[in-house]
């Protein structure tokens, strides 16, 4: 039987050197593992010499970019660990796999900070896709690619976090949490159509009908935004964190918020153990 992958002879060119191909390894805290943070070309070498190797090294760079990471090596340095690549190996009718992705340095696309005065989002340029196009219900890993976007540009704008619309224009949640709106007195919520039906938010929605509080699933515009009185945002990691602002919509942290902060602060305790 062949050896699987990580177990074959030969030489993998690794942050800058060569090295043994099984030492070739990533820590499975890598932020390129859970969130897809993660670009990589497919090239092929004949008679010793990869097909248009510099546009893929520049692609491979272009494509780092648009997700919001930069390889610390130029399209040259590039070109030329895959001629070394080949050459160590003893390879020359070969395909040629450069990957590169985020590391260990950083994870999580939890929305925490300020908490009782409110976060501050931006509106996301990315669009949660259409469930026919991605495994929309899925926590996977490929559906955090464009979070990570969202959250780092929102972040360079000074904002916590970003406010995603689907697909259909409609409101749908943020990066890595759910959202929900007061008005009236009445609680609005997007329909998980599209998006994570979180344990927080069925959590939360559960809270406030136990408080008598009107939970209200439905489409969601953007236009109405202006009409709501208070916002917050539900996860795991940001448990229940009132929204202050989101692009140009103002909100106002107010009793509802601060209630379902309470509950569910109480809530997430271990219950007593019966007598
Ligand atoms: N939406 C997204 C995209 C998330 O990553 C999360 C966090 N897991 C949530 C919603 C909230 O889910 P939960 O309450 O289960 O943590």
């Amino acid at each position: 039987m062949e050896q699987p992958f990580d177990k074959r002879d030969g030489c993998i060119w690794y942050d800058g050197r060569l090295v043994p191909w099984s030492d070739a390894t990533l820590h499975v805290l890598s932020h390129g593992l859970h969130y897809a943070s993660c670009v990589f070309e497919g090239e092929r070498a004949y008679g010793g010499a990869i097909f248009r190797s510099t546009a893929h090294s520049e692609r491979l760079r272009q494509s780092a970019e648009l997700l919001d990471f930069e390889i610390p090596y130029s399209a040259a340095e590039i070109d030329a660990a895959k001629h070394l690549v080949l050459e160590r190996n003893g390879q020359t009718d070969a395909y040629v796999r450069p990957v590169a992705w985020r590391g260990s340095e950083m994870m999580g696309v939890s929305a925490h900070a300020q908490r009782l005065k409110g976060l501050r989002l931006d509106l996301a340029q990315y669009r949660r896709p259409d469930p026919a196009t991605i495994p929309a219900k899925a926590k996977a890993a490929g559906l955090y690619m464009i979070c990570t976007i969202s959250k780092h540009q929102a972040e360079r704008k000074g904002y916590a976090d970003a406010m995603m619309l689907d697909w259909r224009g409609l409101v749908a949640e943020c990066t890595g949490a759910n959202i929900f709106f007061i008005q009236n007195g009445r609680i609005h919520t997007p329909t998980p159509d599209c998006f994570l039906d979180g344990i927080t938010r069925q959590t939360v929605m559960e809270l406030a009908r136990r408080r008598g509080i009107e939970v209200i699933e439905r489409r969601i515009s953007p236009d109405e935004l202006k009409n709501f009185s208070e916002c917050f945002i539900t996860g795991t990691a940001a448990e229940v964190t009132p929204v202050a602002e989101i692009a140009d919509w103002r909100f106002k942290p107010g009793s509802i918020s601060k209630q379902l902060m309470e509950d569910y602060s109480a809530e997430v305790q271990p219950k007593a153990a019966a007598a």
